[in-house]
């Protein structure tokens, strides 16, 4: 794979500081905040062109800036940055997950998470809270405990706990013997919890423009050209867009529930099937949730946001589409189920429920690296869970542009191992927590 060099002069422009002074200036003199970053015309070449402007697309740019210096980048999106699965996210941070490769993946982006307001100049709200999923089953407690130990032997703080201490975390949970399906215990994972996830898509925008990356908003990719080889596969030579034609030797995919269909310009095809997946928010109370809460059996998670809005969501639509209605079907299992875990739920009003697009892969795992199309990488398969892993891909895909190799964090991810058979089953840890 060919790697993208930095060019000697990187260009800088210096954004306006967003700290307590900056806020307390322009509060005074009642003037308005310059754009968070420039519009600027879209050019007919670049070193690289990151399809989808997402956290994962936003990120892989803001590392090619930051950490290579790699700053002749744009960033295209159809809609608005953040208008994907990112704006529609339910923003849970964790990295409890069920194999070695995985736990230390999104460990990572834990990592990155906790400094992102710091290095960004961007309040993203990250809130640490603690994130339990509840086991009702003995096969679940067993699946608890594996993922404890595995958690555990990469240096991740999770636990099993007893319904008492469930009980002391989430007073409000029914931890009796009455339920249709009791709480036998936890996996609680205390560094989990949640983000503003607009906060991050804008911080991660802003910061890569100011260091030179080119944001192009209502720009779709219809095409990928690619220079076919006479003994298979290819090379990427540029992409066409609604806007124009674009030349470039590097084109990222970054585009989730999009992801097949932009793979199939390039003429890659990847094993992702699409489905909806729906969230919903109540109106807001006083905070009494401290805790990220997950039931895998009930089909149903809840946070409370610093606003106070409880924010529910649920395992994936069941049938693969492109739909991002809300169903009613839904809203009435979503509100059943809550009200087992948490009767005293029963007076609250949902206000709102939406849907975004998941592309699923067979083993609950995502594709990152190169295809058999030189140039063409992909950062797709991201499913229910991709929110929480933006950092940690943005740089690891940062980096295999770079030196055109991928790095050791995301070796078992490649598209290969669906043909060699080397399968990454996440199943257990993300089918219903995301
Ligand atoms: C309801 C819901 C709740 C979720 N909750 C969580 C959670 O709690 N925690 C978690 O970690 N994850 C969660 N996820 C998953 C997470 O949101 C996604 O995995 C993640 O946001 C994917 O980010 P992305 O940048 O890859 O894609 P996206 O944010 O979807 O961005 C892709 C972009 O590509 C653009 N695009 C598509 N095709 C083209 C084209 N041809 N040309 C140009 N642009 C194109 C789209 O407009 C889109 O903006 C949730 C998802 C949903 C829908």
């Amino acid at each position: 794979m060919a790697a993208v060099r930095a060019p000697s002069h990187p260009r800088r422009r210096r954004p306006a500081r967003y700290g307590a002074l900056a806020l307390l200036r322009h509060g005074l003199s009642g003037r308005d905040w310059p754009r968070a970053w420039p519009e600027s015309p879209l050019r007919g070449r670049y070193d690289v062109v990151i399809v989808g402007g997402g956290v994962h697309g936003l990120a892989a740019a803001y590392y090619l800036a930051v950490n290579h210096g790699i700053t002749d980048v744009a960033v295209l999106d159809q809609g608005y940055i953040g208008g994907g699965g990112s704006g529609r996210s339910t923003a849970i941070l964790r990295s409890n997950y069920l194999t070695p490769e995985g736990v230390r993946f999104y460990d990572r982006s834990m990592q990155l998470y906790r400094t992102l307001a710091a290095d960004l100049d961007y309040n993203v709200m990250f809130s640490r809270r603690g994130h339990l999923t509840l086991a009702h089953n003995d096969s679940s407690l067993r699946t608890m405990r594996w993922r404890a130990e595995v958690n555990q032997l990469q240096g991740v703080d999770s636990e099993v706990i007893d319904p008492a201490e469930v009980k002391r975390l989430v007073p409000y949970l029914d931890t009796s013997a009455h339920p249709r399906y009791p709480i036998l215990g936890a996996l609680y994972h205390p560094p989990g919890g949640i983000i503003r996830h607009d906060a991050v898509v804008w911080g991660y925008a802003r910061a890569a423009a100011a260091r030179g990356v080119s944001i192009h908003q209502d720009t779709e990719v219809t095409g990928i050209d690619v220079a076919v080889h006479s003994e298979g596969g290819g090379k990427v030579r540029g992409v066409r867009t609604t806007e124009g034609d674009i030349a470039t030797p590097v084109v990222l995919n970054a585009t989730a529930g999009w992801s097949t269909l932009v793979a199939a310009m390039a003429g890659v095809r990847l094993p992702i099937a699409t489905f909806p997946l729906q969230a919903a928010v109540t109106e807001p109370v006083r905070p009494f949730l401290h805790a990220v809460v997950v039931s895998g059996t009930l089909h149903v998670y809840v946070s409370q946001t610093d606003r106070g809005e409880l924010v529910f969501g649920a395992s994936v639509d069941p049938f693969a589409a492109y739909s991002t209605r809300g169903t009613l079907e839904f809203a009435e299992g979503l509100a059943s189920h809550v009200i087992e875990l948490m009767p005293a739920l029963s007076k609250m009003r949902l206000l709102r429920q939406w849907s975004g697009l998941c592309d699923m892969t067979p083993d609950f795992s995502p594709i990152m690296g190169g295809t058999e199309v030189e140039g063409f990488y992909v950062d797709v398969g991201w499913g229910t869970y991709g929110f929480k892993a933006g950092p940690v891909s943005g740089e690891a895909m940062a980096k295999t542009i770079a030196s055109g190799q991928p790095p050791e964090i995301i070796a078992a991810f490649a598209l290969d191992r669906f043909t060699a058979g080397t399968l990454v089953g996440e199943k257990g840890a993300a089918a219903v927590g995301h």
